[in-house]
């Protein structure tokens, strides 16, 4: 499953979030390691502080949009929409 990822709000990173059970439309945050962490901490295991937060996760699904239906190109004088079957 492809998680999506959701910007964190303290390293501006965009980090996978998983869903939360009972909590539709909410995700929480992967734990991740804060920028520089090697530099700063060394070998210490230091999470970024917005590691597994909840956030929203985007809508699953979106309305597809229809394109324009209207003929503008004006060739069908007749104003029909439809095909002759037969
Ligand atoms: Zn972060």
């Amino acid at each position: 499953m492809k998680l999506p990822r959701i910007e964190c709000q303290d390293c501006r990173r965009h980090i996978a979030a998983g869903p939360v059970a009972g909590r539709p439309g909410k995700g929480r945050l992967w734990r991740h390691d804060p920028p520089q962490r090697r530099t700063l901490y060394g070998t210490a295991l230091v999470s970024c502080p917005g590691s597994l937060a909840i956030v929203d996760l985007p809508l699953p699904a979106r309305q597809m949009e229809l394109p324009d239906l209207v003929d503008t190109a004006g060739t069908d004088p007749d104003g029909m929409d439809t095909v002759p079957l037969f």
